[in-house]
């Protein structure tokens, strides 16, 4: 490349900014892509269903770190994170490949692990594992699935339906994930300026188990459609409910309204944020991610169908000004919504995990 070649750093543009750029490198031609670029998976016309197809990849030292993540667990949730993205689309899954880069450091039975666990979640969410690629990586463990599902022709479900008083809900509870990971983090670093110390997670396991061991709401799926209740828009919280809201409003071209005292929040995560890493829960909550849950809208014509689901929480509403993204406070106060969500793209000074 000769030097004076433009070169713009990808942390520039981060991650969603790359794929907003190579999306408008590719258009699609054949008449069976539905969906492209741009959602939890790609829709392709399958006849009298829908396809719905997508990939995710988890890599050591990005996603994961296998000094605190037992490799059947972390199988588990590679096939989580892909069963997730189809449950998104309101689809149900149904065959996953897997395709793995392994370093020498290691061994059959330690594969044979992250097959257990993959194994485990197949049959957790009834899919079957059809194929993959192997082979050698001299950075680390590289993990990267492909899932398919289908859906009803009017059943599937985009990031681009909300409409204006639309409600927003959310299913289970949020920011588990991430303070499962502060703890895990913070019992390593303890374990490594002493090994006699064993780490004590009994206290934590709530938030530890979202971390390592989440669950893909595909139950949910199933729900909404026995009440009769057909999201207007949906995606997975897997970046933070702040930034994957943000996905649904700025495909939608909506705005939103979300209440901070409705945001849910398990007590001992909460606690576990507030008292011992002095973070705010709501701030985990939004920017957290990892916690697998389904982020939805409906029409306020379905509310009485599912006002008293346990597990479905009603957090805020869809305006019509795409400008507008606030969170209302505690207190009752109006302030801007931020998205931090995680960029795995920042600079090299300044990288997360
Ligand atoms: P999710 O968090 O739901 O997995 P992503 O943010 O990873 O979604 O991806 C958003 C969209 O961009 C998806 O439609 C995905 O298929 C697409 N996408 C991501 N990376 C690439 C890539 N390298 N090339 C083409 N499409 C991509
Ligand atoms: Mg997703």
């Amino acid at each position: 490349m000769s030097t004076k070649e433009k070169r713009t750093e990808i942390s520039q543009l981060g991650e969603f900014g790359l794929i907003e750029r190579l999306k408008s490198l590719i258009a699609t031609v054949r008449p069976d892509t539905v969906a492209g670029i741009g959602d939890d998976a790609a829709v392709i016309d399958a006849g009298n269903h829908y396809l719905l197809w997508t990939a995710d990849m988890l890599v050591e030292g990005i996603h994961f770190d296998l000094s605190f993540t037992p490799l059947q667990h972390l199988g588990h949730k590679a096939v989580t994170a892909n069963v997730s993205d189809i449950a998104a689309m309101n689809g149900v899954p149904s065959h996953v490949v897997v395709s793995l880069g392994l370093s020498n450091r290691f061994s059959v039975e330690a594969v044979e692990a992250l097959y257990e666990g993959m194994r485990a979640a197949c049959e957790q969410y009834g899919v079957d594992l059809v194929g993959g690629d192997t082979c050698a990586s001299r950075s680390g463990l590289i993990l990267s699935l492909s899932a398919i599902g289908k859906a009803g022709k009017d059943d599937v479900v985009k990031r681009s339906g909300a409409k204006p008083k639309d409600i927003v809900c959310v299913t289970g509870d949020l920011g588990g994930a991430y303070i499962g990971l502060q703890v895990l983090l913070r019992e390593k670093e303890v374990y490594m300026a002493n090994p006699d110390m064993q780490p004590v997670l009994e206290k934590y396991a709530y938030a530890v188990g979202r971390q390592l061991r989440p669950v893909a709401r595909t139950d949910i799926v199933h729900e909404l459609r026995e009440a009769g209740v057909r999201p207007t828009a949906m995606i997975d919280v897997s970046d933070g409910l702040a930034s994957d809201l943000f996905h649904i409003c700025a495909r939608s071209k909506t705005g939103v309204r979300l209440f901070e005292d409705k945001i849910p929040i398990d007590a001992q995560v909460y606690n576990t944020a507030a008292m011992e890493f002095k973070l705010d829960p709501a701030t985990c909550a939004l920017n957290g991610g990892e916690d697998y849950e389904l982020l939805f809208t409906i029409n306020p014509a379905d509310f009485e169908k599912i006002k008293n689901h346990p597990d479905i929480h009603f957090i805020g509403y869809i305006t019509d000004n795409p400008e507008e993204r606030i969170l209302v406070t505690k207190q009752n106060n109006l302030v801007p919504l931020q998205a931090q969500g995680w960029n795995h793209f920042r600079p090299a000074s300044e990288s997360g995990r």
